[in-house]
């Protein structure tokens, strides 16, 4: 019976032991994932915005080509009744003919203003667009050289990442369900990854809760599963104190005697 626990704690830790190194993995990679994503995203925004700014210049572009037509057409007409206004008959015909031009100089001095308008807009679409081509030029290198980061985390870590995943599976198959599905269950609610924790200097590895001593004596028996009664994980263990060797004992206590106003160091704690 003893053993059995002893047993399932041992394979727990084992099991945690590869999950954590794999969470490790993750976190090496990071945000990296993220950022790539969120880049590309940017990238496309920036091609959008170019496209819709190319697409009013284009507008404003033919509005100045429509006013240009207009205004030799305008000049057309003009000259024709100049041309008329040689030959009239009558002074009534003649003014006739001068309202006529003096309506064809006002459509063109409404075309010129209008062509000025637009060319002005139409420069300030052309800086956008350079200003913008040229952030996009930048974003582009970003995202390469973080592409290129990405790619290079990946390869290194693809294998021990598909190594460790064997691994884990063999380890998985050998807890039984219902313990396994625990351990899966606690450690999602664990914001750290760990399930499976050890006691040490006295507190919980988990959730550094302080775990009390005839607890820490029952979880040494391994006589059945405990779980921290702050944050539920599994208590594989109880890590004894590092006897710190002889001469670096005694350099200790040299020094120790020299703090002794300081209780709150660790390493006095644990002595
Ligand atoms: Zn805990």
């Amino acid at each position: 019976m003893e053993n059995t626990v002893a047993k399932k704690l041992e394979a727990l830790l084992k099991l945690q032991s590869i999950d954590s190194k794999l969470d490790e993995i993750k976190r090496v990679r990071g945000d990296l994932p993220m950022e790539v994503q969120d880049l590309e995203d940017e990238l496309i925004g920036i091609e959008t915005r170019i496209k819709k700014i190319s697409e009013e210049a284009v507008k404003l572009d033919e509005e100045v080509s429509n006013n240009r037509n207009a205004i030799k057409e305008a000049e057309r007409l003009m000259k024709k009744y100049q041309e008329q206004q040689q030959n009239v008959k009558n002074n009534r015909e003649y003014e006739a003919i001068t309202k006529e031009i003096e309506l064809q100089d006002l459509d063109i001095q409404v075309a010129n203003r209008r062509i000025r308008e637009a060319s002005a807009k139409l420069d300030r679409k052309k800086e956008q667009i350079s200003e913008t081509e040229k952030q996009h030029t930048e974003q582009k290198i970003t995202l390469d050289n973080k592409r290129k980061e990405l790619e290079a985390i990946m390869a290194e870590s693809m294998e021990d990442e598909d190594k460790l995943m064997k691994e884990r599976e063999k380890r998985a198959k050998s807890i039984e369900e219902r313990l396994y599905n625990s351990y899966m269950r606690i450690r999602s609610n664990a914001r750290n990854g760990l399930a499976v924790v050890t006691v040490k200097r006295d507190a919980c590895g988990g959730c550094f809760n302080v775990v009390p001593p005839q607890r820490q004596a029952d979880i040494r028996e391994k006589r059945k599963l405990i779980v921290c009664e702050h944050c539920g994980r599994i208590l594989a263990d109880v890590e004894e104190i590092q006897i710190v060797p002889q001469e670096k004992a005694k350099r200790t206590i040299g020094k120790k005697k020299a703090e002794t106003a300081a209780p709150t160091s660790p390493t006095e704690e644990q002595v």
